[in-house]
């Protein structure tokens, strides 16, 4: 194929479509569903891209990745130089490319998304990050820097601390990871499930972070094992990013049911936990008729998740209607592809129970939209009289999650807002001298790339002030 294409000829490629796991062969099995591209594909699909001068996928991207470059790298067959420049911009690209909504981001601004499909500017991203995590001996090795003599600890080991993470060690100043769990990654290992993101990728990423020099000390909760004032005496500024992971509850009867899980429960026990292999302890119950309550990924997650545990009906309950759904697109569609059913403009009203205890059913509400709310959607109103019950053993809340106060509780003067997320600066500082936070805990619930986000710009902050103590 010849290298430079004219603009008529980039404009004549359509858009690559990715090679999926048959939908009746996957929901047997928890691997990836999404297959990848082929080098061949990728390199074609690069070559739509129009290398526009106003750039306005870069600044689609909360990370600012260098999009019409890497692109142009690797539209030359030059996956070297790619991989070089997309890991210099993203600590985690083998993670987004799997995981961002890219059709709210790079592709929605797009130029080739005002005239047909845009660049797959995410499956690239995918290829270009797979590629460099399978040929280390072939990626740019990066240096490391000078010691600084300054130290930093990181509170939490999601999108936002692994971020905060590469780019201070970069800088040479020596960071220490504090993860409760006993393992690393956050959402990216406890809740996004391995069909959408193997967890080796995890392990690759965080293993490249080590190489930097970045310590991890799994285990250690911090407002349990050590305080944040603990942290700020032994170090010289600190960032917490221990994401919102406590689920918000149903507050409806038969909440206390056996067979009623919070979705990051019934996750947890799944990805952290491996309780879907037989051959592991970790027990889980297989229902046969699941409703998960809620429209975002997480509900997404935890009703395809139950379907691979064998369930014959895996049942979406959502208030509102699908044009509403937080959900990734790519997601809803591979749900509907999986035989989900999605019961929408509904919304529970009772957990019905049998007389030993166990779920049996839920009692829904129909409703229908009424004005926009204060977010702009339009807001779910009760059709009065109009209920009804589905006959289900295993019922998951995934509504959202928020602020677990176990690490603020013991901090009383770092400022929380009404919901206890932490109040920042737009550069990620707290009230606290020395103390910034970011990502789910500054945020609510968000995504992975905006939690991206707040670790590479409060990593700026953090080196400025680490400059300024001197
Ligand atoms: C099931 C699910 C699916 C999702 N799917 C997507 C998706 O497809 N795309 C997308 O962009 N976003 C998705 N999201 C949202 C996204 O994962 C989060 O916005 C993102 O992970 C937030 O990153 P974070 O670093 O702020 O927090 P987290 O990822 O929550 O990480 C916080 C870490 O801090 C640790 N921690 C908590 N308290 C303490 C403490 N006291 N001491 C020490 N460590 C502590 C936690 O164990 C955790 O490891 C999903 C979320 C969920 C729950």
């Amino acid at each position: 194929m010849k290298k430079t294409l004219t603009p008529k000829e980039r404009m004549a490629i359509e858009r690559v479509k990715m090679p999926e796991q048959d939908p009746r062969h996957r929901i047997g099995n928890f691997e990836e569903v999404n297959q990848g591209l082929t080098e061949e594909q990728a390199i074609r699909e690069a070559q739509r891209c129009l290398l526009c001068k106003n750039r306005p996928c870069v600044a689609g991207c909360p990370v600012r990745v260098r999009i019409p470059e890497f692109l142009a790298a690797l539209a030359e067959g030059n996956l070297p130089e790619a991989a070089r420049i997309l890991l210099a911009d993203n600590t985690l690209p083998a993670v987004c490319g799997r995981v961002c909504p890219q059709e709210t981001q790079c592709e929605q601004v797009c130029v080739r998304a005002a005239k047909g499909a845009p660049v797959a500017v995410g499956y690239l991203e995918r290829f270009v990050a797979d590629w460099a995590l399978t040929h280390p001996d072939k990626v740019h090795k990066e240096d490391r820097p000078e010691p600084t003599g300054k130290k930093v600890a990181i509170v939490g080991s999601g999108p936002a601390g692994l971020t905060m993470a590469g780019e201070l060690a970069r800088k040479g100043h020596a960071v220490t990871l504090f993860e409760a769990l006993h393992e690393t990654g956050g959402v990216l290992r406890y809740g996004i499930p391995e069909f959408r993101l193997p967890k080796h990728i995890v392990d690759t990423e965080v293993a490249r972070l080590q190489d930097l020099g970045v310590e991890i000390e799994c285990n250690v909760v911090v407002g349990k094992t050590v305080t944040l004032a603990e942290l700020r005496e032994e170090f010289d500024a600190v960032f917490v990013g221990n994401g919102a992971g406590l689920p918000v509850m149903l507050n409806i009867d038969g909440e206390n049911l056996k067979g009623v899980y919070s979705a990051n429960e019934y996750l947890t026990r799944v990805n952290l936990m491996a309780a879907w292999r037989n051959d592991h302890p970790t027990p889980i119950i297989r229902g046969k008729r699941v409703a998960v309550i809620g429209g975002g990924n997480t509900a997404m997650d935890a009703v395809r998740t139950s379907k691979r545990l064998g369930a014959d009906r895996s049942i979406i309950v959502y208030r509102r209607t699908e044009a509403e759904m937080p959900a990734r697109i790519e997601e809803i569609h591979h749900a509907k592809e999986e035989g989900i059913e999605f019961i929408l403009l509904a919304a529970p009203l009772e957990i019905l129970g049998n007389e030993t205890g166990w779920v049996k059913g839920l009692r829904c509400q129909r409703m229908e939209l009424g004005e926009p709310d204060a977010s702009g959607r339009c807001r779910p109103v009760a059709i009065e009289g109009e209920t009804f019950e589905l006959e289900v053993d295993v019922v998951v809340n995934a509504i959202g999650t928020r602020a677990n106060p176990l690490l603020t509780a013991t901090a009383p003067d770092l400022k929380l807002n009404k919901w206890g997320n932490i109040e920042t600066d737009e550069h990620g500082a707290t009230n606290l001298a020395g103390v910034f936070a970011g990502g789910d805990i500054v945020r609510g619930g968000a995504t992975v790339i905006l939690a991206m986000g707040d670790g590479k710009s409060a990593a700026t902050a953090i080196d400025a002030f680490l400059k300024q103590k001197g």
